[in-house]
């Protein structure tokens, strides 16, 4: 079997690092780089840390609109996928390399398997969830992570070839669970110790492109009387600055660069608890059993929220300040699958396209 595996930004490399050694040990890979993230903090470090092999091909599309950048990755997909004639065209998540995956297999009509199917925080106004949605209905083979999401595809009509495999984020968090745990540098590095900050992480459209909700976002963190460590995302950054609310922000919130996968995970581990508007983020805590304070208000992690882990709390100070007083509860289901949904895409491609 020949499989087109098409990524493009930092949760794709992880995901597609659980899928990587499995599907090659028996198949063909062709590994497609969008370029959507394409720099070391944001790409290279998760292909070395994570041992994701090279991309085959490099689009090298970046750094425009959604609607520019998904027609350009369209455009430069098309001559690449007719030049590898794959059997599938294997596609993660919630991003514009999502969906320009799956639309350019589906036109030159090649079956596209969608991992992370049937996610859904049922708002139209972010773009993750149009990708979602629509890469769902393009798809040929659609693999859940959880009985939710393989439910909300039941409620929009989509039964046939619908799997539950786990989540495959999952299975990289186990594996490096023990190693990042013992990951002492990072925390001395930024002088914080364990069990005694916060972790922050915002970077959506919804919670940074509009300068009154960005301003919410430096109040909160602000007004929250811990060390926060705030690993910036380059679109972040690029909005503060151009805000100038950096400089608000203070001196308990300790502003950094994107990290690598082993040392934000690391600080994950020993936090306190995390404050995120990010999927992988809120499903990482939980796996971490560090509680979870969501700067949203829907989440696509629905189980994380209902077993107590997570408070969505939007932008509202109060609310944050309310779920970091309260305490973790005792249960933590496996929810998430047992750390071997890598191996479940890979047989499940190989039943429908093999
Ligand atoms: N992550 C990382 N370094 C950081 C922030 C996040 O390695 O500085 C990882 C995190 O552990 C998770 C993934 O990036 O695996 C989440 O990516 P992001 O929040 O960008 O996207 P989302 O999950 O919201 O789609």
């Amino acid at each position: 079997m020949r499989v087109a595996t098409v990524i493009g930004n930092r949760p794709q490399f992880v995901k597609a690092a659980a899928v990587s050694g499995p599907l090659r040990a028996r198949h063909e890979e062709i590994l497609v780089h969008t370029g959507q993230h394409y720099d070391e903090e944001m790409s290279a470090v998760f292909f070395s840390e994570l041992g994701l092999p090279e991309p085959d091909h490099d689009l090298g599309v970046n750094g425009t609109g959604n609607s520019e950048q998904t027609a350009a990755m369209l455009a430069a997909l098309a001559p690449v996928l007719a030049d590898a004639t794959p059997d599938v065209v294997l596609v993660y998540g919630d991003t514009n390399s999502t969906l320009a995956g799956g639309l350019a297999a589906a036109q030159a009509g090649i079956p596209v398997a969608h991992v992370e199917a049937g996610m859904r925080s049922f708002d139209r106004r972010m773009p993750e969830e149009l990708n979602r949605v629509l890469t769902d209905h393009l798809a040929t083979l659609l693999l859940c992570p959880s009985a939710v999401a393989a439910n909300n595809l039941e409620h929009e009509g989509i039964s046939a070839a619908v799997e539950t495999i786990g989540d495959v984020m999952v299975d990289v968090a186990r594996l490096l669970a023990a190693a990042v745990h013992e990951r002492a540098a990072v925390l001395e590095r930024l002088g914080v110790t364990s069990g005694e900050f916060l972790l922050a992480t915002a970077h959506r459209a919804g919670t940074v492109d509009d300068p009154a909700r960005l301003a919410a976002l430096v109040d909160l963190l602000a007004g929250l009387d811990e060390t926060i460590v705030l690993p910036l995302h380059p679109r972040t950054r690029e909005r503060l600055r151009r805000s100038g609310l950096e400089a608000r922000l203070g001196d308990r919130v300790l502003v950094c660069d994107p990290l690598g996968y082993l040392d934000f995970s690391a600080l994950l581990h020993h936090a306190r608890a995390v404050l995120t508007d990010s999927g992988g983020v809120q499903k990482e805590a939980y796996l971490a059993g560090v509680p979870c304070v969501t700067l949203r208000d829907t989440t696509e992690w629905v189980e994380t929220v209902q077993y107590g882990w997570n408070v969505l709390v939007d932008l509202d100070l109060a609310a944050a300040r309310t779920a970091l007083a309260g305490s973790p509860p005792a249960e933590r289901p496996d929810v998430y699958g047992d750390g071997h949904a890598g191996e479940r895409v890979v047989a499940a491609l190989e039943r429908y396209f093999g």
